[in-house]
């Protein structure tokens, strides 16, 4: 049943979200933002196109001289030269004189039309071997046809882009053709991950009798990169508590340190221990599954500095679940943003889920797409240490914590995890 010392997840989410803090800008090549905040608003120096240019390959005209102009008769122009993308031409249109033009060259002083090539005679000129110094057009041209005027994307002294918003790869472009190389943006953090077990073993070496793989330092190490944050792996710690004091030492020097393992009521979960003796403890329970264990508090990092710690469990599948519903939020709050929820839907699900504690229950599930709607489907055993589970799955349903049973066919809200991606 429900035990008060149990938090609720909404307000283990709130005491974590308010102990940690947007971190400060750092200045970096515009390539290494994507999906970084812009700490400042951006400002345009000066008009984008900088030049009034030919959108089409063509002539550029003086839209009068073509009103006439139709396919049986076509007007003819004199032309007096040519102009490339990347030149300029310091020839002056008048009446009755063409210039031939290509994409992106500014338009020469005195046009005001670009007839495209294929509203010209200039195909049939050439296979006739017709002198080219004239230009036969078929169709009138209006002012401003096929020009795109200077300043019509950004005018200079516009903002841009705004300060908080985050840079996609269109964003990064507009840096560029502003021609900025650097943006300010909120830096990433840095987190600290340590495993801790004396059974773990880390991959790439050979395991020896009673020992695992540790896979948590590397699900967690993955999706704080997901979140745009850099993870510094710390290794595992021993079950011991001077071993684990020298790990966490070790990892201190971060913007957050994450473990996992040693927070439940075994006999060798030093972690508690080891954080009330550098640090403070907020909670260590909360009302969910998987993952009731999870410590959060904050651990001095010596110069009088302090840093958030959560401690996640050891069970593969709750770190992960722990993982997303904590650390995914803060990391996301280090890096400016404001909006921490993923998508959600509401499917059907495949089978019965028990609930049989009073918990919120994050069921692993596989979300398709059906011509009666959402279908999410359990993946397989829901142990907390079958990780499979977990990569098979592309959501979580989630099971109030006052609904003892979910029935098969029942309608669950379905958080999207990453892989979620194509579903929609
Ligand atoms: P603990 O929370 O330390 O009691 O661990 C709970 C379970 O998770 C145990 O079966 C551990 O062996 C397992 N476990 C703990 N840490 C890891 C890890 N880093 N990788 C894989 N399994 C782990
Ligand atoms: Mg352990």
């Amino acid at each position: 049943m429900y035990k008060p010392d149990m938090i609720p997840v909404e307000e283990a989410l709130e005491r974590i979200l308010t102990t940690v803090h947007v971190l400060e800008p750092e200045v970096k090549p515009i390539l290494d933002c994507t999906g970084q905040l812009l700490a400042a608003d951006v400002v345009a120096g000066f008009d984008i196109p900088p030049h009034d240019n030919s959108a089409m390959d063509g002539f550029a005209v003086l839209a009068g001289d073509t009103s006439h102009a139709s396919q049986k008769q076509p007007v003819y122009i004199d032309v007096i030269g040519e102009v490339a993308a990347g030149y300029t031409s310091s020839l002056k249109l008048t009446t009755g004189k063409a210039i031939r033009i290509m994409t992106g060259a500014p338009l020469p002083a005195g046009a005001d039309a670009v007839v495209q090539f294929e509203n010209t005679d200039e195909t049939e000129r050439k296979r006739d071997k017709k002198p080219l110094d004239k230009i036969g057009i078929m169709e009138p041209a209006a002012r401003g046809l096929n020009v795109r005027l200077k300043g019509e994307d950004i005018r200079a002294g516009q903002v841009v882009l705004k300060k908080g918003s985050t840079l996609y790869p269109a964003d990064i472009g507009v840096l560029a053709s502003l021609g900025q190389a650097q943006a300010a943006v909120i830096r990433r953090p840095v987190i600290s991950v340590l495993s801790t077990g004396d059974e773990l073993c880390p991959a790439g070496q050979p395991l020896a009798p009673g020992q695992i793989y540790d896979s948590n330092t590397y699900t967690i190490a993955a999706n704080i990169a997901m979140c745009g944050g850099i993870a510094r792996i710390t290794g595992i710690g021993k079950d011991t508590l001077p071993s684990l004091q020298e790990k966490i030492r070790q990892g201190l020097d971060a913007d957050m340190l994450i473990t996992s393992g040693g927070v439940s009521k075994g006999d060798y979960d030093v972690v508690k221990d080891v954080l009330a003796k550098m640090g403070t403890i907020s909670f260590w329970t909360v009302r969910m599954k998987p993952g009731k264990p999870i410590a959060f508090g904050t651990l001095k990092a010596g110069g009088g500095r302090v840093i958030p710690h959560l401690g996640l469990p050891g069970n593969p599948v709750s770190s992960m679940t722990t993982f997303e519903r904590f650390a995914r939020p803060a990391i996301l709050k280090m890096l400016g943003k404001t909006a921490y929820s993923r998508p959600t839907l509401l499917a059907a699900i495949d089978q019965d889920i028990a609930n049989d504690d009073g918990r919120r229950v994050y069921a692993r599930v596989h979300v398709s797409k059906t011509a009666g709607g959402w279908k999410a489907s359990l993946t397989g055993p829901q142990g907390s240490g079958i990780l499979t589970s977990m990569s098979a799955a592309n959501g979580l349903a989630i099971v109030p914590e006052d609904c003892p049973l979910a029935k098969a066919g029942d309608k669950l809200t379905v958080q999207l995890l990453d892989n979620a991606e194509g579903i929609l």
